[in-house]
């Protein structure tokens, strides 16, 4: 067996599939939501059919006949490759926000029934919300089931590696948005796109939101000192700290965080034609101390 299946909660299970993604992870969740014998499937990213099939096996270990609905929390291939296959193992069609619709459709290509995901959904009786939160993508959603207190948050947060949030796809400030969303979810499980759930999700978001503003403070500080291109920012924060493999991830983190502080104003930027890259200063008009 090269699925890991395991029980969240009454209604949703969790089945770790090997996946070709980011380092550190080397899974990519999919999550089973049922009731009796029906059920959502949310995520699918491996294109290996024989694992395909392990899931489809392990779905049907559990009782569970029909799959009505396949979701996708937002469009990338790690979360999409493996929808084709379970649209024809259940003839059910591909929900995923319209604002990622076309991504799917360009990573599956257009022979798939694709279709805009809906706010809620009935399975069977047990009711399933879906909630717009981009940040990671702009068509990201988080996926609730009230009954059990679990929410499903796609990359908004992991169980193994870190999250990350770039452009083009990713800003900062609907990622603090989702953040603060899942502190108030009420849920008590949150399941991660990747690696093991996670026990206490207003504790984990607190904590994913307290990392990211100290983040930014420090590149505000660091602008503060002296006007800074993006690259000396990322060598002065992670260099000797991160893998040169995993640099391109942070180089977007810190486009992520200076886009934020630009749009709030904290922060200007100058193009410098001899050296074709941006500069960034302190806004003459912020406070000193570095709030922003
Ligand atoms: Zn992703």
């Amino acid at each position: 067996m090269q699925v890991n299946a395991v029980r969240l909660s009454e209604h949703v299970l969790q089945v770790a599939v090997p996946t070709p993604t980011l380092p550190p992870s080397y899974e990519t969740n999919t999550y089973v939501i049922h009731h009796g014998s029906t059920a959502l499937l949310v995520d699918a990213g491996s294109e290996d059919e024989a694992v395909l099939q392990e899931l489809v096996d392990t779905l049907k270990a559990e009782g569970i006949e029909r799959v009505t609905t396949l979701l996708a929390t937002h469009y990338h291939r790690d979360h999409t490759q493996g929808l084709p296959f379970f649209q024809r193992a259940y003839h059910a069609p591909i929900h995923v926000h319209r604002l990622d619709q076309p991504a799917v459709i360009q990573q599956i290509g257009f022979n798939w029934d694709v279709k805009p995901i809906q706010s809620t959904y009935d399975v069977n009786g047990l009711t399933v919300h879906v909630d717009h939160h981009p940040g990671h993508t702009h068509g990201h959603v988080h996926i609730r089931i009230p009954a059990d207190k679990v929410v499903l948050v796609g990359d908004h947060m992991t169980g193994d590696g870190s999250v990350w949030i770039g452009p083009p796809d990713g800003h900062m400030a609907p990622y603090f948005d989702a953040l603060r969303a899942i502190e108030h979810s009420g849920c008590e499980i949150a399941g991660p796109g990747h690696g093991k759930a996670l026990p206490n999700p207003a504790e984990a978001a607190t904590a994913l939101l307290k990392r990211r503003q100290q983040r930014e403070q420090e590149i505000v500080q660091l602008i503060a000192q002296a006007p800074r291109t993006l690259q000396e920012l990322v060598s002065l924060l992670y260099d000797g700290i991160v893998p040169d493999a995993a640099l391109w991830v942070a180089r977007k983190t810190v486009q992520a965080h200076l886009q934020h502080l630009l749009s709030g104003g904290a922060i200007t930027r100058k193009y410098a034609a001899a050296t074709g890259q941006f500069v960034y200063t302190r806004s003459p008009l912020s406070s000193p101390t570095g709030t922003v």
